[in-house]
C-alpha cells in the first residue's frame, strides 16, 4: 500500500510535482518493500538465466541459489509470448527504449510470482491487459483475420 502524500513528502517524493500519469501507476502499482526485493531477486536470477548472460560472481549465484534454487542458464523466456530472452539484448537498448522490460502476468500486481521480463513489444501488446485476457483477445483477432484468409 502506497502511503499518504503527507508521509511521502517527509521522504523527499512530492507527488504533487509528478505527472497525473506516473502519480495513477503508482497508485494502481503500489507495492510494499518486501513485495519489491523479492521482485528484484527473481529478476536477478531471471537476468543470469537468460541465454549468452555472464556467469554470476561466486557469492551472488551462491545467494540467488539459496532464495530461487540453482540457476538454470537459457531458461529465461518472454512473459508474454514465451520465446527465450537473450541477455544481448540489453546491450541494444537505447535511450528511452528498452528491447527487454520487466513485466507482469497481471499488471495490476507487482509480487515476484506475477513478475518477469517481456520484449517489448509484447509488453506494450499486453498493455493492461492480464496475459489471460491478452490471450483471449489475441485468438479472437487471429480467428476473425483467418476468416478473412489472409
Ligand atoms: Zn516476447
Amino acid at each position: 500500500m502506497l502511503r499518504s502524500d503527507e508521509e511521502l513528502l517527509e521522504i523527499g517524493i512530492d507527488m504533487s510535482k509528478l505527472k497525473p500519469q506516473v502519480v495513477a501507476k503508482l497508485r494502481d502499482k503500489a507495492a510494499d518493500y518486501a513485495s519489491c526485493m523479492e521482485v528484484a531477486r527473481k529478476l536477478t536470477g531471471l537476468v543470469y538465466e537468460m541465454q549468452n548472460a555472464p556467469v554470476p560472481p561466486p557469492d551472488v549465484a551462491r545467494y540467488l541459489a539459496e532464495i530461487l534454487g540453482p540457476l538454470k542458464p537459457g531458461a529465461t523466456i518472454c512473459l508474454v509470448c514465451r520465446e527465450p530472452l537473450s541477455f544481448e539484448l540489453f546491450h541494444r537498448a537505447r535511450r528511452g527504449r528498452a528491447e527487454i522490460e520487466t513485466s507482469h502476468s497481471n499488471p495490476r500486481l507487482h509480487t515476484a510470482e506475477n513478475a518477469g521480463f517481456a520484449h517489448r513489444a509484447c509488453n506494450i501488446a499486453q498493455g493492461d491487459k492480464s496475459l489471460e485476457e491478452f490471450y483471449g483477445w489475441i485468438s479472437r483477432i487471429l480467428e476473425r483475420a483467418r476468416g478473412r484468409a489472409i
